[in-house]
């Protein structure tokens, strides 16, 4: 056999690059376990180099090869939870899910869920890392509660109905029956329009639009 002709340097090169099956075999779970830890360690070209993969699984506590169904079930909970303050009704749903599956697979099976959060959110961690433990500056603080107070100046205004309607085309304010070129009085909310000049223009290409689409409505 040709297997038995392979020498240690050649039998060493293959254990470097293991598929993914070679390399479930070797520790013992199946493939799609192997694949849902999120740091097993695997080689640029997603092989995996089996001493560091036998290094890294040592310390590890197996997971249990959950059904497909109780793992959408576990999907489902990450789903309900991403969607913000779950009711009681899912509260109470979620820890019953939590422990049939602690009663079929043993307490491991929670392992798998703690597997996926990390997964999951392992995608925000170095882009967003930065951000969210930084303290604010002064500057940040001082913008952030400008754009506040100038979001309930607006809605405060708008509630007294102090309201000007500026062109979305040519940014005149409209006064009565004219449009005019001036700034929003002070204290204003501003909301687009469309003064009659603008208006009939883009209304001229609109008719010409259709016309060329051959349209004769
Ligand atoms: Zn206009």
């Amino acid at each position: 056999m040709s297997s038995q002709k392979t020498t240690g340097p050649q039998q060493i090169r293959v254990l470097k690059n293991l598929n993914q099956q070679a390399a479930a075999w070797m520790l013992g779970c199946t493939a799609r376990a192997l694949r849902d830890w999120p740091d097993a360690p695997r080689n640029e070209n997603g092989t995996y180099p089996a001493r560091e993969l036998v290094e890294w699984a040592r310390d590890r506590v197996p997971r249990p090869d959950l059904s497909d169904d109780d793992y959408d079930r576990l999907l489902v909970i990450q789903d309900v939870l991403y969607n913000g303050e779950p009711s009681d009704g899912e509260r109470l749903s979620i820890i019953d899910a939590l422990r049939a599956l602690r009663r079929k697979y043993g307490e491991n099976a929670w392992l798998v869920f703690v597997d996926m959060l990390v997964r999951e959110w392992a995608d925000i961690d170095e882009q967003f890392r930065a951000e969210a433990f930084s303290v604010p500056t002064e500057t940040d603080i001082r913008r952030k509660v400008d754009s506040e107070m100038s979001g309930w100046e607006c809605r405060l205004a708008r509630d007294q109905l102090r309201i000007a309607t500026v062109c979305d085309y040519c940014g005149k304010l409209r006064r009565g029956r004219h449009w005019i070129k001036a700034d929003p009085p002070e204290g204003y909310a501003v909301q687009g329009g469309g003064c009659p000049t603008c208006h009939v223009t883009s209304s001229e290409q609109d008719a010409r639009k259709r016309a060329s689409l051959g349209c004769t409505r």
